[in-house]
């Protein structure tokens, strides 16, 4: 029988236990394992059962225990110590507090994060995969180090999908519903009890209305937006039915959801609990983009606002947004029909008054190589922001030659999309044994000083440490054979059939960990290239090698479900099945003791198009070795010694054989390398040199590659910058018209700058290091000032075609002032290398509020 209404009963706990009520309001249970204690201690059973999920304990919780608990001292103690330091957590001075209190940093009164997703925790699955994860791990060490963030997002009904196999190994997805009222979140309410709403008026209908859910990530409020409300068509109601599914269009309408509707949930949050307006706005990925246009008519159209002129509410807006790019992958770039978002952004649209032209010119494919009939987000991204970056060194490099044609005057080491490097919540992500390995040795996890914390590790004995990895292996055994139990059943097979599922794995030998999304860059089947080598490796009698599997395919995306179904078939078969598993549905749930229970973390994507990759820095946390192509993070921070590099066969062409040379160095460095150090024991059975190895990745990959290292970074090198400029444009807004008005002018006189001749003397026919090069540049700067501009000598190597690399500028200092708009401009420039060398001197306009040379993308050269 189907129910025909469903409500949820919230539970009605004694006053001596309100305190759970409390602890399961805050997310900050799932980064904090005495808490979970506590929540475990209400029902052991229970607690595992509900999928460790706070709020479904707490419902399903009989009376009687409660009643009992109620009784307990000693489970009162607890509880009480587990509130006592939640409070003290929420409350206390952090990193941020302190760098402010010393004058150290002068940050933002507020950041506003965007994402389409945030992964937190299993019990809240609001994500896909890697950007995902990072947007939650980024509010998590926002609140550890006090960052003033909150994160805007959607509330999607059906999240992401669960993924089971068919008997065959095809990818099967299911939409379970979630019931808000069953999440760890609360409608955020108008003082007068009614729920908060915001609308967004739609081109070819009725508003579209939404309601806002609040989580608690410690610190960090996360806004929610969600379109299920009474008064919404069912075509509506859909907008925030899934992650990434339906149409074009049905997408348009979530990206206008986050970004358009999430200025104003952040509006209606800080208009009810008086927390402060964001100073910053940072996008993850270009999904949120639409946020900039909110922001404009906010500044620009609405009745309420200061009425600015476009390009003053432009300059405010690009210097208060960061814009992150996190994929070289161009399918992953978001982009729409220009004739869709003409019709979105039409006067009858969520932004009147903002000019559809000017819309349509910010997310312009206008170089050569776009495409005049799209609007690319990620374009419109860096427009409407003053600084971006990518996510690794590499891939702000690989970015800066993507993105070249926004800034085609520019050399493309010139282009101003910087990088930061992104990190992982080590509290989420390192097992509790490993963190304890330190601590043990007196080093404070919490603590400012990460680097003594890990290099803690090094006075662990050998022996101790290896038993807990082999604690953590023989922990992720079973979860794995809990996991294919169920697979198998669901995919038809009985109980009597899996009697092998008991001897499948093995608690004592090396675990390979693979697991990850499955877009085809990836290769999920890189390592079926030779069937007959890697089953040799997995049989190997003496040493061999135990593979773990994960990962999701997009529902879409065929082609991925035909490589899972590639991989689980192969699987399959008897002859290797305890050697090599996959498990279906990986999700934060399975991560977490998956990381800690591999030995080898395996990556092996298509260079360059792995942006940074986040799995391998949770497993090198947990003691794991990574095993990886040198792209993303991995590229940066592989040293020769903390785990092996795979050779990638960059600029063969043929991918069948670039495959193939790849698949082969990594079978070899499998046989060669990774599997005799495994096996290489001493006398009390621990391998040493592999210990050695676990050691000094834990020491130095561990203070680099974490959440709270990357959250700094941003304060410092984006949020607090973007803070600075913006108060400097004015809260008159007078210093952003005033910058909009120099900008305009500055465009308009460009081409009456020039670099007429260039004059050297000092270094004669045959320099010799140490020489000193004095130059003088000659330039007409049209209707501009000498201040309007900086005239740089640009230098360095000049290779055979006279192209300069490896350049340095210096500015040229104004010599002297001629009639006509004429200048000399003078400076010198020592000689310290030797070898080719070539200098040329250009004009860049100067102004105190620009964020780089290249921003206003003019340039004049001799
Ligand atoms: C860390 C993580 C990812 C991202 O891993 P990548 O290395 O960036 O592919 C995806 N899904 C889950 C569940 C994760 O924990």
């Amino acid at each position: 029988m189907r129910a025909i209404r469903r409500f949820t009963v919230r539970p009605v706990l004694p006053e001596s236990l309100a305190a759970l009520g409390e602890l399961a309001g805050n997310l900050r249970w799932c980064w904090h394992p005495p808490t979970q204690d506590v929540f475990a201690a209400v029902d052991p059973a229970l607690w595992e059962s509900s999928g460790r999920d706070p709020v479904r304990l707490l419902g399903a919780v009989s009376r009687a225990r409660l009643d009992a608990l109620a009784r307990d001292e000693a489970f009162l103690a607890r509880l009480e110590a587990a509130r006592a330091d939640l409070a003290a957590y929420l409350g206390s001075q952090r990193w941020y507090q302190r760098a402010t209190a010393s004058g150290s940093l002068e940050g933002p009164r507020a950041v506003a994060y965007f994402s389409p997703e945030f992964g937190i925790t299993s019990v809240l699955p609001q994500y896909s995969g890697g950007l995902g994860i990072l947007a939650g791990d980024h509010l998590k060490a926002a609140s550890d180090l006090g960052v003033p963030v909150v994160g805007v997002g959607l509330l999607y009904r059906h999240g992401y999908f669960t993924q089971a196999l068919s008997r065959e190994g095809w990818q099967q997805e299911t939409y379970p519903v979630l019931d808000p009222d069953e999440l760890p979140i609360s409608l955020l309410r108008e003082p007068s009890g009614e729920r908060a709403l915001i609308s967004l008026a739609m081109p070819d209908g009725p508003e579209l209305l939404a309601r806002i859910w609040v989580a608690s990530v410690g610190r960090v409020p996360l806004l929610m937006l969600d379109t299920d409300v009474e008064g919404n068509p069912e075509h509506y109601v859909d907008v925030t039915d899934r992650l990434y599914g339906g149409t074009s269009e049905h997408r348009l309408r979530q990206e206008l959801l986050l970004g358009v509707g999430g200025v104003r949930a952040l509006r209606a949050f800080a208009r009810i609990t008086g927390h402060p307006a964001p100073e910053v706005f940072h996008t993850n990925e270009g999904h949120a983009g639409f946020l900039g246009l909110e922001r404009i008519r906010e500044l620009t159209a609405d009745p309420a606002g200061p009425g600015l002129d476009f390009d003053t509410a432009l300059e405010i807006g690009r210097a208060s947004t960061v814009f992150t790019t996190h994929t070289p992958v161009p399918a992953g770039i978001d982009r729409f029909s220009r004739t869709l978002v003409e019709q979105y952004f039409s006067d009858a649209g969520p932004t009147p008054g903002v000019p559809v032209e000017r819309v349509l010119a910010l997310g312009a494919e206008d170089y050569p190589g776009g495409d005049a009939g799209v609007f690319n987000m990620a374009v419109m991204g860096f427009r409407l922001a003053q600084r971006a970056n990518g996510v690794s060194l590499l891939h702000g490099e690989v970015s800066r030659g993507m993105f070249h044609g926004l800034w085609p005057a520019f050399d493309e080491a010139e282009v101003p999309i910087g990088s930061i490097t992104n990190g992982v919540h080590a509290p989420t992500w390192v097992a509790r044994e490993i963190l304890e390995l330190a601590a043990g040795e007196g080093a404070d996890p919490d603590g400012d000083d990460t680097e003594a914390f890990w290099a803690a590790v090094d006075t662990v004995p050998a022996e101790r440490m290896w038993a807990v990895k082999r604690q953590l292996r023989e922990r992720l055994v079973h979860e794995a054979r809990r996991r294919l139990v169920a697979s198998w059943e669901h995919r038809g097979a009985s109980r009597a059939e899996l009697g092998w599922v008991d001897s499948a794995l093995d608690p004592d030998v090396l675990t390979v960990g693979f697991a990850r999304r499955v877009p085809s860059y990836k290769r999920l089947t890189l390592m079926l290239r030779d069937p007959a080598r890697l089953t040799r490796l997995l049989l190997d009698p003496d040493r061999p090698v135990q593979l773990v599997i994960a990962g999701k395919s997009h529902p879409a995306d065929d082609g991925g479900k035909r490589l899972i179904q590639e991989l689980v078939r192969f699987a399959d078969d008897p002859a290797v099945r305890h050697r090599i598993v996959f498990l279906p549905d990986y999700d934060i749930a399975m991560a977490q003791p998956l990381y800690p229970g591999c030995d080898v973390w395996l990556n092996n994507p298509l260079r360059p198009y792995e942006a940074c990759g986040t799995s391998g820095m949770k497993a090198a946390l947990n003691g794991g070795l990574n095993l990886s192509v040198l792209d993303g993070w991995w590229d940066e921070w592989y040293d020769g010694e903390n785990g092996w590099a795979i050779p990638s066969a960059d600029g063969v062409e043929d991918t069948e054989r670039r495959d193939d040379l790849e698949a082969d160095a990594l079978y070899t460095l499998l046989e060669n390398e990774v599997a005799p150090r495994f096996y290489d024991v001493d006398a009390a059975g621990v391998p040493t040199r592999w210990v050695e190895m676990l050691r000094h990745t834990l020491k130095s990959l561990g203070p680099k590659v974490l959440a709270t290292r990357m959250v700094r970074d941003y304060v410092r090198t984006l949020y607090a910058p973007a803070a600075a400029t913006s108060r400097a444009l004015g809260a008159e807004e007078s210093g952003a018209r005033e910058l909009a008005t120099w900008k305009t002018r500055v465009r308009a006189a460009w081409p009456g700058v020039r670099v007429e001749h260039v004059e050297s003397s000092g270094v004669g026919d045959a320099p010799e290091v140490g020489a000193v090069l004095s130059v003088r540049a000659f330039v007409a700067l049209g209707d501009l000032a000498p201040d309007d501009v900086t005239v740089q000598l640009v230098h360095g190597r000049a290779t055979g075609e006279d192209e300069l690399v490896d350049t340095v500028t210096v500015d040229l200092a104004v010599g002297e002032t001629y009639e006509g708009g004429r200048h000399r401009f003078d400076g010198e420039v020592v000689l310290d290398h030797s070898g080719p060398f070539g200098y040329t001197a250009r004009v860049v306009p100067r102004h105190p509020l620009l964020a780089s040379v290249a921003e206003l993308g003019v340039v004049a050269l001799p």
